[in-house]
């Protein structure tokens, strides 16, 4: 880093820590999380050329003497016709060049309309050299991530046929790689398209930087949230991120110095000065979670065992609403090492815990047995231990079960409501409640 860098960061945690206390910043993006799906679509001047278009995902219009440019596209869903009118309105030229950050449907939705452009050389569709594979990935597997999807948002992802999405089928006309730059000037604005290796939410992701107003534009590098700790592991299911690519992805990020980042999501993040202390903590608690995994990978401790102990320490503390330190610890530990961990050779075979269950459930006298048993972690408060022992009973759901299931899941839901708040644990902990109240209803209808 450059002494300009350590002298803004010292700066930055000066003005930091008096202006915006560590709780108020929390606070402020846990209400945030909640509010994601119900941003409206608006135009938002950042100054006399640059749009901010808001909505569930924000993009930007930049306007220049030549013809205007957007980065990104906004969303999938129908709110995408009133965000491209905002855009046909406040545009002083055609579209030249179309910039999208990555191939996730918040920001990719609306380049479909684009196609034709692209095509007959008039509309640049410019990316990353990975948006290809990353759109494909998504595609090819959509059936099974729609499966799961549901489970996380059931009133939103429907399980019905679907729709062909054609902004996952579209190559970039000027795809951008790693370690090449692409840089371009229309009608007297100079643009900096970045590539860096494996960034943020997906390695597809790209950075766009006006040099001369010292505005970047991230996409997702951050995740939805700002600041937060990063989502190395989404639970919805994606390619695991790097922890190490994306402590270079936000040194790059502190050299360029910039003024203003402009987010994808909920807001920017204004002033140099905060930015280098708010992106050097960010990068800092990764480098805290990388240091301590390799300790203890080092040392002999279980997989199970770190996702226990590696917390980060208070100076490190970021909001986890979206991304989770345990999470990203056993994603890191695979990425590393693997999908084995010499626990077991059991697991090197097909045949899943799963397959004794019922064995286990007849040798203890019946499914309402391992209840009991799990009532008594409840009194210990022990809802995990709880967990794995109904897991066993889950082929014998009795309304016992299923009422001590209800009951130790709560208190799990209570638990990640009032600590963490990270949207994706109480959306899995609220679906398997969801589940375990249905089969308790059609076991009272029997
Ligand atoms: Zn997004």
């Amino acid at each position: 880093m450059r002494i300009r860098s350590i002298v803004s960061v010292a700066l930055g945690w000066l003005l930091l820590v008096p202006s915006l206390a560590a709780q108020q910043v929390e606070k402020d993006v846990d209400v945030r999380v909640d509010d994601l799906q119900s941003m409206g679509a608006a135009a938002v001047p950042m100054n006399d050329f640059v749009y901010r278009i808001e909505g569930e995902g924000a993009f930007f219009l930049i306007n220049t003497s030549e013809g205007s440019v957007l980065v990104d596209t906004g969303t999938s869903l129908p709110q995408n016709e009133e965000q491209m009118r905002l855009v046909e309105e406040h545009a002083t030229g055609p579209i030249r060049k179309v910039i999208v950050t990555h191939a996730h449907g918040d920001h990719s939705g609306g380049l479909p309309r684009f196609e034709e452009a692209i095509d007959a050389g008039e509309v640049e569709f410019v990316a990353h050299h990975r948006y290809g594979y990353m759109s494909r990935l998504q595609d090819d597997f959509l059936p099974y991530f729609k499966r799961r999807y549901h489970v996380l948002y059931p009133t939103r992802v429907d399980l019905g046929p679907e729709k062909p999405r054609p902004y996952w089928n579209m190559e970039p006309s000027r795809p951008v790689y790693p370690g090449s730059d692409y840089e371009f000037e229309l009608g007297g604005v100079k643009f900096v398209v970045i590539a860096p290796e494996n960034g943020g939410e997906g390695e597809d992701g790209i950075l766009v930087w006006l040099p001369e107003s010292r505005i970047l534009f991230t996409g997702d590098l951050f995740g939805t949230l700002y600041p937060m700790f990063p989502n190395l592991y989404t639970v919805r299911g994606e390619k695991y991120r790097d922890p190490l690519d994306y402590i270079d992805a936000l040194d790059l990020v502190l050299d360029l110095e910039p003024e203003t980042i402009a987010h994808s999501h909920f807001r920017n993040a204004e002033g140099e000065a905060y930015i280098q202390a708010s992106v050097t903590k960010m990068r800092d608690a990764v480098q805290y979670m990388w240091d301590e995994l390799k300790k203890g990978m080092n040392g002999g401790k279980t997989v199970w065992e770190l996702m226990r102990d590696i917390q980060l320490p208070p100076e490190l503390e970021l909001s986890q609403g979206h991304g989770k330190v345990s999470w990203s610890v056993r994603a890191a530990w695979e990425i590393v090492a693997g999908w084995y961990y010499y626990d077991t050779i059991a697991n090197l075979y097909h045949v899943p815990p799963t397959a004794i269950h019922d064995d286990l459930v007849d040798m203890v006298g019946g499914p309402d047995q391992l209840a009991d048993r799990a009532r008594r972690y409840l009194k210990q408060g022990k809802p995990l231990e709880a967990v794995r022992l109904l897991d066993v009973a889950s082929g014998s759901p009795t309304r016992r079960v299923l009422e001590t299931r209800i009951e130790a899941v709560g208190r799990l839901l209570e638990g990640a409501r009032e600590g963490l708040g990270n949207y994706s644990e109480i959306g899995l902990l609220e679906a398997d409640l969801r589940a375990s109240r249905e089969k308790l209803d059609a076991l009272s209808k029997e």
